[in-house]
């Protein structure tokens, strides 16, 4: 039997998620890796999830949330973001890779089994249809349908990006709130639902904002957002 696994790991090996090193053993990171991964820890804002960086805020909102309420009513992420926990979300955004989905999916659903607790449907943040046919797949409904594999909560395509937003990257809260404004439609009625919205990364929230907002116009009671990983808290 020990044969026949060092086998199949010889065929297949089990690689680092982060850097693609080989293991010798059944494990997600390589030590290295792990070193460098930051675990999203108590204490958070309680509604964006992000981590305060003094051990003395708990049950507390960060100062974006206080200067521009979330329309979700909670998020939660694994990690912060950094270069390995980059190297994680690109496996599955320029990859598909679905045994990293399938492991971050497994994590966020033992990590957060709250979230979990009165879910009705599990809806991806949607891509533009030109993205979709340059890349073949959207990165978020891969991590959507493997929590929602795991979970056993239903899977929906609800929602449509009606447009190509420009890049993010460089831009203020206020200009990708802007940048986002109307961007995203939902396609089916969700009166009084329950919804778990995954994406890939939380940054300011303003994607994750303004497509709970388009949840709940369809009549979605709560809206709880799940990334693998997001950005430091901004002070
Ligand atoms: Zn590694
Ligand atoms: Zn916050």
């Amino acid at each position: 039997m020990e044969i026949l696994k060092k086998f199949i790991n010889w065929l297949y090996p089990y690689k680092c998620v982060s850097c693609d090193c080989v293991l010798e053993t059944e494990a997600v990171w390589c030590s290295d890796c792990f070193m460098e991964t930051i675990f999203i820890d108590q204490p958070i804002c309680k509604l964006c999830g992000r981590m305060f960086e003094t051990l003395y805020a708990c049950d507390e909102m960060c100062n974006t949330c206080l200067e521009f309420p979330p329309s979700f009513d909670e998020a939660r992420a694994l990690f912060q973001y950094n270069e390995t926990s980059k190297n994680m979300v690109m496996k599955i955004k320029k990859n598909a890779d679905n045994h990293v989905a399938k492991t971050f999916a497994r994590m966020l659903f033992t990590r957060y089994p709250i979230v979990f607790k009165n879910a009705d449907l599990i809806v991806p943040v949607p891509s533009h249809w030109l993205k979709i046919m340059k890349r073949g797949y959207n990165p978020a409904a891969i991590i959507a349908s493997e929590i929602s594999k795991i979970s056993g909560i239903a899977y929906m395509n609800a929602m449509r990006d009606l447009k190509k937003t420009r890049q993010q990257k460089h831009k203020s809260i206020q200009e990708r709130m802007e940048n986002v404004a109307g961007a995203f439609i939902c396609k089916k009625r969700l009166h009084d639902k329950n919804i778990i919205l995954v994406d890939d990364v939380l940054t300011t929230g303003a994607t994750l904002n303004e497509c709970s907002k388009a949840l709940k116009g369809c009549g979605a009671k709560h809206v709880s957002c799940l990334t693998i990983a997001c950005t430091r808290i901004i002070q």
